[in-house]
């Protein structure tokens, strides 16, 4: 049998495309070299302890402008999950900010809580939040400006006014000095102007959700298997995938191939001129951002010991400005030291989230790359690892006291981690790095530039949930319309 689509990794761009195509009568087949479906969006558990691979918070898709909206619709299951309000977008403490302040998930009220706050931007405020308006609703970008260009034309050097709208920069990039303004403007107009969610019970439920629908539509979704070669011919291509362990070959015929996993683990796949081929559609931009992500299990709930808000952007003391948010990058390339990383910590039982307790589940998140490991020594990186928790834990405790003693489980992922568990490319977990376009450079599409080969990931588009959902829509809409 020839199959419509041949599916190659079942993250949140795969499961979307392959969901909307089967729904559509085309038949499908997905490989998955993990042992479940989700790829970054998976929640499982190490022991007692639940672990959220990556949601902290997505754009409301049950709002008709969300980009997710229509699309995970057609994909048949924008109900088949509770889509949980956060409350706020986000409380950010530290860095240049004397006091904590409170980010609201609503754009009129998080407007009222910026001009109250720093009244002296009033002006800069009342602009930004017009253009968050405009850009949550586009999907058009336009024009070389970065995150940081566009805050001191709104703040001057008010760095406290930038970190408080924009210290979870780290939902895109790590650098504001880099990153391209209007990727940033719609990622937070989004949440700003349709509400921030969590998806009830974990990330795994949608990605469980899209393979059921892939099923019901008569779709195939096999896990454990790799795809370890593409051979193309004139009508389509022959896709060899075996079990983990390299045994069981098998093939599997195509008209079309659909690239959920990174663009380079891809490539791999491929003889050697579609492989040159795939990596110009790489030609010119740069792998995105790594994060750590360390899972706390506490005896009691987090906030008796004083963490406030569902997310808290904690910035470290020493960073007194919005563009030195990338120097936490590197720093676990080294001992800890003084220095700490911007921490991104979420309280998932400060809101519905049914994420199961006890142990209650406490999420540590900063920027990270892969380059701060290595791989050679199993036994020296786990033991450097384990200083760095145990240095993050240290200063969680003058933050948040007694913390510490309550931790009675805990789970660390780092770039490493990433690289090995998706095969992302370098640890990347966004696909591209959101970066303003140089000459000659457009914004990355699904199409490949080889006849029938396509992407659905970030690589397709740009990152996060809504970026992958996107361009998994996108890469169904052009085949079904071939
Ligand atoms: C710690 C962390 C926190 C995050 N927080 C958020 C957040 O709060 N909000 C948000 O919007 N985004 C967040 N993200 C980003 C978001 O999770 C990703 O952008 C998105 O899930 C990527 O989806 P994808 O479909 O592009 O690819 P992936 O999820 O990377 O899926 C690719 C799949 O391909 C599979 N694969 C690779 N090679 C092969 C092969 N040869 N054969 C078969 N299968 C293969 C992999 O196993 C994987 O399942 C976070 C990410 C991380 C890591």
């Amino acid at each position: 049998m020839t199959y419509d689509a041949v599916i190659i990794g079942a993250g949140l761009g795969g499961l979307t495309a392959a969901a909307i195509l089967a729904r559509a009568g085309r038949k499908v087949f997905v490989i998955e070299r993990n042992n479940s479906v989700g790829g970054a969006a998976s929640s499982y558990k190490v022991g007692d302890l639940f672990v959220e691979g990556s949601l902290h918070e997505t754009s409301n898709p049950h709002d008709p402008r969300d980009a997710k909206h229509d699309i995970l619709k057609r994909a048949g299951v924008l109900d088949a999950v509770t889509w949980v309000p956060t409350g706020t977008l986000f409380e950010v403490r530290g860095g240049p900010l004397t006091t904590p302040f409170v980010l609201p998930d609503d754009l009129e009220a998080a407007r009222v809580a910026l001009r109250d706050r720093f009244p002296e931007a009033r002006d800069g405020v009342a602009a930004l939040f017009a253009e968050f308006k405009v850009m949550a609703a586009s999907s058009e970008a336009a024009g070389a400006m970065t995150l940081a260009q566009r805050l001191t034309q709104a703040f001057g050097d008010n760095e406290a006014a930038k970190c408080a709208i924009a210290a979870n920069l780290w939902y895109t990039h790590d650098d504001a000095s880099a990153l391209w303004w209007p990727v940033f403007g719609r990622t937070q107009g989004a949440l700003l102007a349709h509400g921030a969610r969590f998806i009830q019970g974990g990330s795994q439920r949608l990605s469980s959700a899209l393979a059921r629908a892939v099923r019901a539509g008569g779709g195939q979704v096999v896990i454990r298997r790799i795809a370890t070669r593409i051979a193309l011919s004139d009508d389509g291509a022959t896709i060899t995938h075996s079990a983990k362990d390299g045994s069981d070959p098998q093939t599997v015929e195509t008209k079309r191939i659909i690239g959920n996993a990174g663009l380079d683990a891809l490539a791999e796949l491929l003889p050697s001129a579609p492989a040159a081929k795939l990596r110009e559609h790489a030609s010119g931009r740069q792998l995105s951002i790594s994060l750590f992500a360390m899972t706390l299990g506490l005896s009691k709930p987090p906030r008796e010991f004083g963490v406030s808000s569902y997310s808290t952007q904690l910035l470290p003391p020493w960073m007194t400005r919005l563009d030195q948010y990338a120097e936490g990058t590197s720093l676990m390339a080294h001992e800890p030291g003084e220095r700490m990383p911007p921490l991104s910590v979420v309280d998932y039982a400060a809101i519905d989230s049914a994420v199961p307790a006890p142990p209650h589940v406490l999420s540590v998140i900063g920027p990270d790359r892969l380059s701060n490991w290595s791989a050679d020594d199993m036994d020296t990186y786990r033991d450097k690892r384990g200083r760095w928790q145990d240095a993050i834990v240290r200063y969680l405790d003058q933050i948040y006291p007694g913390i510490a003693g309550a931790i009675v489980a805990s789970s660390f992922n780092t770039a490493l981690s990433v690289r090995q568990y998706l095969n992302a490319p370098n640890g990347a977990v966004y696909g591209y790095a959101p970066l303003p376009p140089s000459a000659g450079v457009v914004p990355p599409t699904p199409r490949t530039g080889i006849p029938g080969f396509y992407l659905a990931s970030n690589y397709g588009g740009t990152g996060g949930y809504t970026g992958a959902i996107a361009a998994g829509g996108a890469c169904a809409d052009i085949i079904l319309s071939e």
